[in-house]
């Protein structure tokens, strides 16, 4: 647990700049405060004529923290601006002053205080901030359909929230809070050692009560942290489908399961705070208990005459402040135990690995001259069931391969190994004879592009979205690209044309318009090598029309591995294979599958029918 906290802590580098500034700044708001306090014992006496005998001098005595220091001072001080002769109503006026100057300067110092913490909170966060999101990018493609997205999403916003108040609320209570329990403390031994010694040993007491109320917070706190992921997940969904929602009704259904999820939110929230909140209370209690002791025994010894009435005053004032820091030092156990909470699932994100790395001498792919090999590829996704078994093929450079067959034979799946979103558990991917595993992933996937069914587009302009095909592009290139792939005319005709924004995922285009546009991308890019997963959702001629227009200009000298769905694209591919329940079961141009009559010719006399 410890360790975690370090760890978190180390996230505000470099830590002495803020440290150092803090430390000072509490120090002195813990001075000026407990002088605050002390003030009030010469107040007293003077008010009551006790102790306080006014005595000109303009020499400035030394400085001392005891009563008759503060006496001299007092004096000098009084003797300075008003002179020598004394006046009850001005010493009063000068010590209200002074109790008010020293009340402003200790604001002043713990208002610099919190913001230098605060400093450290922000700057902490974001680099925190930084280092998941970078991590959850490099991140397999396999990570993501284990972890769910709603749970990375709540990661990074909430847990990193808690992480970052619990650190900061420690900070302040570990560094100011013991500046103001010393000083108290020395105040009180001035007053009366008896009574401070009773004070001194009563506190553990209270520490002890309060942390065991306070203990075990940590499992419901990740608990909940965990629940708080699941609701992000709902909410991610329920928004991303709600065409489909309203459509089957089902919103009851996904109220339902929201309302669930937030009820357990709810319910371990409320117990948490239930043993959080009983602290305060408690200590509080306590801390009055004690005045109440402290009351009877500190009065026994003003009547003996041992103790000033106005010391015994000013005890009481400030062992009532004692309890205050000690107090926020105990409720910071609860706080760590669920910052800790969170502070471990970040960890889950910042020290996960990514499955699939370069190998330590990854050389950087440049292109290949003759052809791809698939050898010998089995794969499976969890390590049980086999989605695909021993499959074998060749791409010649400038070739295009059709994968065709039954829903959930393995084509997806397939086409995601060559840009290594996954690696076959046997079997290699060959660039002219040489392993994709000898390449670094950047290079290899710089010379690939995948156009796939759902089209992925950012909230931004289209010309951003287009742009992302190629580093530094032009404007210009950006236009030739949106021609090629048939998306000029529409975007020309958008409102604000390339700067128009498309929405959410692209959601003010049409679907034609949406695919135009990630081919418009892939076009930009001019990758070698292409994987293209055709669109299976229907079209309108027209717009079907002008997709396979921008398709072809795509596929055109390129080498590629084509999902395909339409006719025209099986017609002019260079081979197809036939995947069947993860196995090739057929291969050959059109002519020579037909004539087999086999899977194929089927699956093309039902798409003749239809
Ligand atoms: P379709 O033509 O319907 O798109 P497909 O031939 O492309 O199908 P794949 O998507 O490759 O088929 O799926 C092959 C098998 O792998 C299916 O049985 C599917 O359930 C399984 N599968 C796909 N993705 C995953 C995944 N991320 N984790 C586990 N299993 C998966």
């Amino acid at each position: 647990m410890f360790k975690t906290y370090l760890r978190l802590l180390g996230f505000a580098k470099p830590i002495s700049r803020y440290a150092v500034p803090y430390f000072f700044f509490a120090a002195l708001h813990a001075i000026f405060n407990t002088a605050t306090y002390a003030l009030i014992i010469p107040i007293l006496n003077t008010m009551f004529d006790k102790g306080f005998a006014f005595v000109p001098t303009y020499t400035p005595p030394q400085i001392a923290f005891n009563n008759e220091a503060l006496t001299q001072w007092l004096n000098y001080l009084y003797t300075s601006l008003f002179g020598t002769e004394f006046s009850m109503t001005r010493i009063l006026g000068l010590l209200s002053v002074i109790v008010v100057c020293a009340n402003v300067m200790s604001n002043l110092f713990r208002y610099l205080s919190a913001y230098t913490v605060e400093c450290l909170r922000t700057r902490s966060l974001q680099r925190m901030r930084n280092e998941m999101f970078d991590n959850v990018i490099g991140m397999n493609v396999g990570f993501f359909s284990e972890q769910r997205k709603g749970d990375i999403i709540s990661k990074i916003t909430s847990d990193v929230g808690t992480v970052q108040f619990c650190i900061t609320n420690t900070l302040q209570v570990a560094f100011r809070e013991p500046f103001l329990i010393i000083g108290y403390l020395v105040l009180m031994l001035k007053v009366s050692w008896e009574l401070a010694l009773f004070a001194v040993l009563f506190l553990p007491i209270v520490g002890v009560i309060i942390g065991g109320i306070v203990k075990r917070l940590r499992h419901p706190a990740s608990r909940s942290q965990q629940r708080i992921g699941d609701m992000v997940s709902v909410l991610d969904e329920s928004l991303g489908g709600i065409k489909i929602i309203k459509t089957y009704t089902a919103a009851e259904y996904i109220k339902e399961k929201f309302h669930a999820i937030n009820a357990e939110i709810s319910e371990l929230m409320l117990w948490m705070a239930r043993r959080q909140q009983l602290a305060s209370p408690m200590s509080e209690f306590l801390g009055i208990s004690a005045v109440g002791v402290i009351l009877c025994f500190g009065g026994s010894l003003v009547t003996k005459g041992s103790l000033s009435a106005a010391g015994f005053i000013a005890f009481i004032a400030a062992f009532s402040q004692i309890t205050r820091p000690v107090r926020s030092f105990i409720d910071q156990f609860a706080n760590i135990n669920q910052g800790v909470a969170a502070g471990e699932r970040i960890f889950s994100i910042i020290d996960a690995k990514s499955e699939i790395q370069d190998a330590p001498s990854a050389r950087t792919f440049e292109g290949f001259k003759h052809k791809v090999e698939f050898r010998n590829i089995c794969f499976s996704y969890d390590g049980e069931r086999e989605i695909l078994h021993n499959i074998s093929f060749d791409i010649a450079k400038g070739e295009t391969v059709a994968l065709v067959g039954p829903s959930g034979g393995g084509k997806s799946t397939l086409s995601e190994l060559m840009p290594r979103f996954y690696d076959p558990q046997q079997g290699d991917i060959l660039f002219d004879g040489v392993s994709i595993k000898e390449f670094s992933q950047e290079s290899l996937r710089k010379y690939m592009s995948l156009v796939s069914q759902d089209t992925v587009l950012f909230n931004d302009t289209i010309e951003s979205n287009i742009a992302l095909g190629k580093e530094g592009a032009t404007h210009e290139e950006i236009v030739a690209a949106a021609k090629v792939a048939n998306a000029h005319n529409f975007i020309m005709e958008a409102p604000e044309g390339y700067q128009t924004n498309i929405g959410d995922r692209g959601s003010k285009l049409s679907g034609g318009q949406r695919q135009r546009l990630s081919i418009a991308r892939a076009v930009l890019k001019n990758p070698e090598f292409l994987i293209l997963d055709e669109a299976t959702s229907a079209l309108d001629t027209e717009s079907e029309k002008l997709v396979q227009e921008a398709l072809t200009s795509l596929l055109q000298g390129r080498t590629s591995v084509v999902i395909a769905h339409r006719l025209s694209t099986i017609h002019n591919a260079n081979k197809i294979l036939v995947i069947d329940g993860g196995r090739i079961a057929e291969q050959g141009t059109h002519e020579e599958l037909m004539a087999l009559g086999g899977i194929y010719a089927k699956l093309i006399e039902m798409q003749s029918v239809a």
